[in-house]
């Protein structure tokens, strides 16, 4: 819900909802959580130096006003080495409480390519001291994402090219069928541990081939039946 600023229910201006575009529509799907699946594609569980055993899944989250839609990605603060993922995007248009894999899907309004973006050195000394994510992961601008194009339109897409380029060269390729677990899977996990909602998005783990980006440099990400993704670091 956007408030007016002045609202006189406010001691403060409430911030307005962050949103996505969707594809040939001029309405907004409005963000309220921001989940990711980490270490979802074997190839990429190995070059981070974990074993790509169907473990049960597991999830972090960014924060929902950390969504980038205008193609700008400032370079963040304190890290020397920030990671582009390139990843699939579920919006749900309604949640739940241990959603079954089979109706999984029926929860689903559309899907985004988007970037987790990540502060690797600082998520590599949280790891280390066994501390929280979240200056790795869930810092400002740390989530670039697509327009949102909707099921209805383009189905579920379980298979099919994801990549990303760094100013012409392709660094990670990648397809969605390598998925360790199934978007149907990890909404029926993800949705045992929490409530899942309208307007929630999900980031569905990134393939191999995840390196560092550079002020200037220019990304972009593609996913077959999905669409394209550009951002550049500022
Ligand atoms: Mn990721």
């Amino acid at each position: 819900m956007n408030l007016p600023a002045g609202d006189p229910n406010y001691v403060i201006a409430p911030q307005p909802r962050p949103a996505l575009a969707v594809a040939d529509s001029p309405r907004l799907f409005p963000v309220r959580r921001i989940y990711c699946v980490g270490r979802n594609y074997a190839e990429h569980a190995k070059e981070m130096g974990h074993d790509p055993t169907r473990e049960p899944p597991f999830f972090f989250q960014k924060n929902p006003d950390s969504i980038v839609v205008d193609g700008v990605f400032p370079y963040p603060s304190k890290s020397k080495d920030v990671h582009h993922e390139i990843e699939l995007v579920v919006a749900l248009a309604s949640g739940g409480c241990d959603i079954d894999q089979g109706d999984a899907l029926n929860h689903i309004f559309g899907y985004a390519v988007g970037l987790d973006m990540t502060r690797r050195d600082l998520q590599g000394e949280a790891k280390k001291l066994g501390r929280p994510w979240e200056v790795g992961k869930a810092f400002d601008h740390a989530a670039p994402c697509s327009a949102i194009r909707r099921a209805q339109e383009i189905g579920h897409p379980a298979k099919g090219e994801i990549r990303l380029a760094v100013n012409g060269a392709v660094k990670q390729r990648g397809d969605l069928s390598e998925m360790i677990w199934s978007v149907p899977e990890i909404i029926a996990h993800l949705s045992g541990l929490f409530e899942l909602q309208a307007g929630d998005l999900i980031f569905t783990g990134t393939p191999a081939g995840v390196g560092p980006v550079a002020r200037g440099d220019r990304l972009e990400g593609s996913i077959a039946g999905v669409g394209t993704l550009t951002v550049v670091v500022g």
